[in-house]
């Protein structure tokens, strides 16, 4: 059975529409699949239809802050039209909208025009992210490439402050009957210590899992990340965080299995 419980489409900053998406999951043999764009559920309503060979888990990834840091909480199996989450979301896209215009002012500052509007183009949603703004700064021959847009002018300091706090979204999670899972844990460069901390505030919020798989990884990690989560007596979880199809290392579903001594959460889906 292949799973891949962590994608992005065109509603936050994936290329692919939903239908896309799942049209590539059905080619690419997925039988549990879930959509979590940042901080939005646009997918679900934008999705015309889902095959029989799909089951389709609502989900969602929310921005959060941590001691300073953007953190990624994923809730999966929620409950699309709880009012809790639709309030959620609502609140996010606000934040984002915010953050946008203090990313287009701090570019602007940087000697980089009208950033938000070229920006929002681009976007064509209201659910403007960073990624948005690395192809503004390609559209307009700023940077030569992505990696270049986010050295350079998108790494701004506490950016985090727009977000909520972990807690808080995993409030919402709960809220929405969903499981909160800790996103791609190795991605924060945390240390051991730090990452114990940030367990230990998710889990006492009422956090269940972890990704113990986060796209291509080498052995050594996922055993690593197994181990912690068995420890820590968390659910697992597994993901490619997929965006585009164009990125040979970041393919749907194109990832190691789940280690047989771990509980997978799926089982714990309502
Ligand atoms: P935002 O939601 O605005 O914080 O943007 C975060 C998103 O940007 C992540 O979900 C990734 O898709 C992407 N991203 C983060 N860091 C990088 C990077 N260094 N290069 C390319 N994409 C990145
Ligand atoms: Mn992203
Ligand atoms: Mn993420
Ligand atoms: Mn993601």
């Amino acid at each position: 059975m292949h799973v891949d419980l962590h994608t992005h489409t065109d509603c936050s900053d994936g290329k692919l529409t939903p239908d896309e998406l799942i049209s590539r999951a059905l080619d690419r043999k997925v039988s549990l699949l879930s959509i979590t764009d940042h901080d939005t559920l646009s997918a679900y309503s934008a999705l015309e239809s889902v095959p029989a060979e799909i089951t389709l888990v609502p989900g969602i990834e929310f921005s959060c802050g941590w001691k300073k840091l953007e953190i990624h909480i994923v809730g999966l199996s929620i409950d699309l039209a709880n009012p809790v989450m639709q309030k959620a979301v609502a609140d996010q896209q606000q934040a984002r909208l915010v953050r946008a215009r203090q990313i287009a002012e701090h570019l602007e500052k940087q000697g980089v025009p009208d950033a938000f509007d070229g920006t929002a183009q681009i976007a064509g949603n209201d659910n403007i992210g960073r990624p948005h703004f690395a192809a503004f700064l390609i559209e307009t021959g700023v940077c030569k490439s992505t990696t270049e847009a986010f050295k350079k002018y998108l790494s701004i300091k506490n950016l985090a402050r727009y977000w909520p706090e972990v807690s808080t979204s995993i409030e919402w999670i709960r809220g929405a009957g969903g499981i909160a899972v800790l996103a791609h844990p190795l991605k924060y460069k945390l240390t051991r210590t730090r990452l114990n901390m940030l367990l230990d505030d998710f889990q006492a919020a009422g956090g269940r899992a972890m990704e113990v798989i986060s796209g291509k990884q080498l052995e050594w990690q996922t055993r690593d990340m197994a181990s912690l989560c068995i420890k820590r007596g968390l659910l697992a979880s597994c993901g490619s965080d997929f965006h585009q199809p164009d990125l040979s290392w970041a393919e749907l579903a194109d990832i190691p299995p789940l280690p047989g001594d771990c509980e997978p959460v799926w089982r714990h889906f309502a």
